[in-house]
């Protein structure tokens, strides 16, 4: 496969511009291994960005690095991980669903590329809305928003992430009052605005259980990579390495296309062998 263009549903700002193009290196198996290698001891945001960081070659004019991918919107981090995964394991997939009223498992079939992807809204990333007496300016939050949220409880990470997100009220920079007479409707108010203006990655499917009937939503994680099996890569460079005593620096440079290329020739003359045999 060669290199992938996508466009962004969001984009990242750059001097007064939204700059929606982003571009994945060609997959080789060198990018491969960091992908299988990567994620261990890893928090959820850390595992987004070293991921993308690894298969992406440029977002816009600038190459790729962590700082940029951290600096995109949460949906087209999402959005970025979906078709990492498209680039990895194809279009098609099984999504694997426990029924939640009998105890059947559904294997939901769909294609990542026919799954809805909402583009951001006017202004993004910023929203301007008026809850009260205040007007608020808002911009919607990134990886690096949500790497400093962590592990903390889910007001504590409301409240970090306003912080970072709010950028004046009433055209000044807001003090920690302001968060402190924040209601939790007024926090709706501001978290629907944002939700308005962001785009968004489909990430439930509405599915019937063949055995009880009944219908439900299937929830998908657009963050957990498919298609990355460190047995099944290791024995396709072993069989090559085995095959044609080539390098191993040299089978990791080759893209994942020509090595299995390569793999289907060993197997279809191991398989004329054993006709040949019989
Ligand atoms: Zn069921």
């Amino acid at each position: 496969m060669n290199a992938v263009e996508v466009i962004l549903p969001g984009g990242l700002p750059k001097n007064g511009c939204i700059e929606r193009r982003a571009r994945f290196g060609l997959l080789t198996g060198r990018i491969e291994q960091a992908l299988i290698e990567l994620g261990l001891g890893l928090d959820r945001p850390g595992y987004v960005t070293a991921m993308l960081c690894s298969a992406l070659d440029s977002i816009g004019s600038q190459p790729a690095d962590a700082g940029l991918i951290a600096d995109l919107c949460v949906a087209d981090r999402q959005y970025l991980m979906l078709r990492l995964a498209a680039i990895l394991d194809g279009e098609h997939m099984w999504l694997k669903v426990g029924c939640g009223h009998c105890d059947a498992l559904l294997d939901v079939e769909l294609r990542r590329c026919d799954l809805p992807v909402k583009e951001a809204g006017q202004g993004f990333p910023l929203v301007t809305l008026s809850v009260k007496e205040w007007v608020i300016d808002v911009r919607v939050p990134t990886g690096s928003d949500q790497e400093r949220i962590g592990e903390k409880s889910k007001e504590e990470a409301m409240k970090t992430l306003l912080q970072s997100c709010i950028l004046s009220v009433n055209g000044e920079p807001p003090g920690e009052e302001f968060f402190n007479n924040l209601s939790e409707p007024d926090i709706d108010a501001i978290d629907n605005a944002l939700d308005e203006a962001s785009p968004a990655v489909c990430n439930q499917l509405i599915v019937t259980c063949p055995e009880c009937g009944r219908e439900q939503y299937a929830e998908m994680d657009h963050c957990v990579l498919a298609g990355m099996n460190g047995n099944l890569f290791y024995d396709e460079v072993h069989t090559l390495a085995s095959h044609y005593h080539w390098s191993e620096a040299a089978i990791l440079d080759l893209p994942q296309a020509r090595r299995r290329l390569y793999l289907d020739k060993i197997n279809r003359s191991a398989g004329m062998t054993e006709q040949g045999m019989e």
